[in-house]
Formats: C-alpha cells, structure tokens, sequence
C-alpha cells in the first residue's frame, strides 16, 4: 500500500514511524523548506508522551531537551497566589510527567526518527490539489509535480490543505479571539520546576525558567483576527513593545523577562476547528490539527496528535480495506478529540480579562481546580495500546485506545 502524508510537523512523522513499526511504507510530503522551523514551544503532556513510547519514541523529550514540569501555579495581576495544581505525582499516576520542549526540536527529532525508519520525507512539497479516482489518489504539489498515493492521510494542521480540498463542507478554522506570541530569552532568574501562570491586568502570561533560559508566552485578547485570511500580516518584531505595555503593571518578573527579551518567536493568532461531520472520504483521512484543532488553553493537541498516530497506524496495520481502517480509526478517536477540543476552548475564556471576571475567578479558581481532577485524569490517563489488535470496523472504544 502506498501511503501518503501531508504534513511533517508532530502527527505526520509519528505516523510514519507508526506505520513503519506496523511494516507499511509512507512517504511524507511537508510544505517548510528544508531547515525551515516553525513555532516557539509547547507542553507535552503524559499521554502524548505514552504516545511516543508506545511506538518505541519514548526517547524522544529527551532528545529534544525537554524541560520536565513538576504543575502550575496561577497567579493573580497583583502577584498573589490563586491556584496551584502539583504534578510531582504524575510519573506514579500517569506513567510519564509534563514537559516544556522547542517546537523546532521536537520536529527534528521526529522527522530524524522518520527516516531513521525508512520513512521518505520530501521536504518544500506543498500539497496544492488532489484528485480522488476512487481507486487512488492523484497529489498536486505546489512546483506543479504530482505524486500517486493508494492513500492520503492530511496531517497539515490546523489551516489543512488536504481538508479544504477533500472536503468542502466541513467548518472553516475559527479564531477564538486570541493572539499568542512567545520566545525564549536568557535572562539570570532561578529556575521555576513548575509553570507559572498570571492574569495579567490586561493580557495573561505563561513561564518557566530553566538553566538560564526564559520559556514565555503572552496571551493577549483581540477580537477580530488582524491576519483576516493572511496569515503572514501579523509582524513579530513590532510586537515586543506593545507586549512589554501590557505587561508593564503585572508582578514581577514578569516585566523583566519581557525587558530582558530582545525578539519574539512568532505571534500567532489561535484557532480551533469545531466538530467535523467526517474525518474520512473513501481513501482520504485526516488526523491532528487537520481533523480536530484545538486552542492551546488544555495543553492538549501535540498529545492529541500523536494519540492520533498510533491508533491510524494500528488500524491501517489491522484492518485490510483502507476505507475501513479510517472508519475504525474516526469511531475510536473522535469523542475524545472533540471533547478536548471543546474543554480547551472553555478554559480559554478565564484568560480574557474583565475586572468583574478577575474578581470572580480568584475566588472560584481553586475549587476549579479541585473539581477538574477528573479531567485530568481523562487527558492524561489515556493510554494508547499500539500492540493490541483492532477489531473491524466499527470498533469499539477499548480496542487500539482507551
Ligand atoms: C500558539 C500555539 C501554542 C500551542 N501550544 C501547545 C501546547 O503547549 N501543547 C500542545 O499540546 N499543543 C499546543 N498547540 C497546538 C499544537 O501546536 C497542535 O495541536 C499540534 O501541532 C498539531 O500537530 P499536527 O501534526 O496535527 O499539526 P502541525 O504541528 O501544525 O503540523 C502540520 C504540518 O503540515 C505542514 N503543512 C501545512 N500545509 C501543508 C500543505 N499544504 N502541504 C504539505 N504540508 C503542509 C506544516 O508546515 C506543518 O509542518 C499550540 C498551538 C498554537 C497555535
């Protein structure tokens, strides 16, 4: 069976691995030009890395210098604590623990992996069109070449090509009214094990100190999207100043990690993807951000994404009919998928600021917390069995996840 991917950021490489480990070949067709690296950092959470090791990655944080976090601490604007979660137990609980890592690491290391399996992985292939002939699939690349694959699988995130052009219908990204701008900065602070989180007076803030090195982010509320379709209007370096602004009042150190900053990774304005109808059509399936993007605020889709990797791969291992194997693969994974996308966007509402929401939010956060430990047993507990068999289609829950 030839297989095609399009996308090599988190859940296209972890496929391909996937997939190899399941003795099928792939060949991954990724957009960025070779040494092209996207992104700032993210938090990998226990499930994304059980993920990872159950497909023999467990290595993978490691390599790509992750940064273990031990929970979170919120604080308010006037620099009190109004939250803490403690995530010292999540080895025990969960099997593996938090991390921050490097967005451009993480895909070196993945894609490094891909082709340590015999991936192909073509890099500056955009994908541009595809014709669907029932039998195979016919992929347009943007240099005007083709490549024939018996199936595709869009792994193309969030803005996915592969799902615009395969179908149709299906709901637009929407912006969630947040932009989100972050960097790393040297800065001579003692390291933070946990993340810490403020409500900031007019923008929220997320850091981690670690080895010298400040991991932050700025979370600031806009209500229209200032990209409007392009998503290359928003320019990072004039937003470092109007950051510092918002920031300027907030509790220490927050003002010094942005004064000690001299340039921001990127700005990016977040978006999720409400439900789909399908994930498939015949031998056309997504996954990731192309099949169920989700905003930042649950730490959740690099996870997602790779969950998602492990359970396609199994299903196409165990279900002979292409078709079928993506049907098994949408019954297993999109509840979960669609109910994390929705508990993100929640949470994504408390960073909004408001001097009557600020007021309520101090007082109510830390029964919030209390009450979303069950939660946090369902994003981080999930484990994905890569060795079980998956049944035909339609499978029910308890086969390659649960
Ligand atoms: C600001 C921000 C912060 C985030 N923080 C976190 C976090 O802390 N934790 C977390 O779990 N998640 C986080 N996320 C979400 C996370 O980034 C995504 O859920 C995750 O990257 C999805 O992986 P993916 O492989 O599906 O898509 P991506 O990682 O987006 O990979 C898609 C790949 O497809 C390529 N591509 C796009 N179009 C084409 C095309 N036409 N042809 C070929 N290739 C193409 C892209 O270049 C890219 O490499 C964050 C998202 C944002 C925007």
């Amino acid at each position: 069976m030839n297989i095609v991917i399009a996308g090599g950021g988190i859940a296209g490489p972890a496929l391909g691995v996937a997939l190899a480990k399941a003795g099928l070949g792939s060949t991954i067709l990724e957009a960025r030009p070779e040494g092209a690296a996207g992104g700032a950092f993210l938090n990998l959470a226990p499930n994304g890395i059980n993920a990872l090791a159950a497909i023999g990655l467990g290595d993978v944080v490691e390599r790509a210098g992750g940064v273990p976090l031990t929970g979170i601490r919120f604080r308010n604007a006037a620099g009190r604590e109004v939250g803490h979660l403690d995530g010292r137990d999540e080895v025990a609980r969960f099997g593996a623990r938090n991390h921050l890592v490097r967005r451009d690491r993480l895909h070196q290391v993945l894609e490094d992996a891909a082709r340590a399996a015999g991936v192909e992985v073509r890099r500056g292939a955009e994908v541009a069109s595809i014709e669907d002939h029932g039998d195979g699939v016919r992929v347009g690349l943007a240099d005007g070449t083709t490549v024939d694959a018996d199936v595709l699988l869009g792994a193309d995130g969030v803005h996915s090509a592969v799902r615009r052009l395969a179908f149709p219908d299906a709901p637009r990204p929407a912006y969630t009214g947040i932009l989100n701008a972050g960097a790393w900065t040297p800065i001579d602070l003692p390291d933070t094990p946990e993340q810490q989180l403020v409500f900031g007076r007019r923008a929220f803030f997320g850091y981690v100190v670690h080895r010298g090195v400040a991991y932050w982010f700025s979370n600031v509320a806009r209500r229209d999207d200032p990209t409007a379709g392009d998503r290359s209007a928003v320019d990072p370096s004039t937003w470092l100043p109007h950051i510092r602004e918002l920031h300027a009042e907030d509790p220490e150190p927050v003002p010094a990690i942005l004064a000690a900053a001299t340039d921001v990774a990127g700005v990016w304005p977040v978006y999720d993807v409400a439900g789909l109808p399908t994930w498939r059509r015949g031998r056309i399936g997504l996954l990731g951000d192309a099949a169920h993007a989700t905003s930042p605020n649950a730490g959740q889709g690099a996870s997602l994404a790779l969950e998602d990797a492990v359970v396609l791969a199994a299903c196409l291992r165990d279900v002979p009919d292409p078709a079928a194997a993506l049907r098994a693969f949408e019954s297993l994974r999109k509840d979960r998928a669609e109910k994390i996308v929705e508990l993100s966007r929640r949470l994504g509402r408390s960073k909004v600021p408001s001097r009557l929401g600020a007021w309520f939010r101090d007082r109510t956060l830390p029964f919030f917390l209390r009450a979303g430990a069950a939660e946090t047993v369902e994003k981080y507990g999930y484990r994905v069995d890569f060795d079980a068999p998956v049944a035909g289609a339609p499978v029910a829950a308890g086969g390659a996840g649960r």
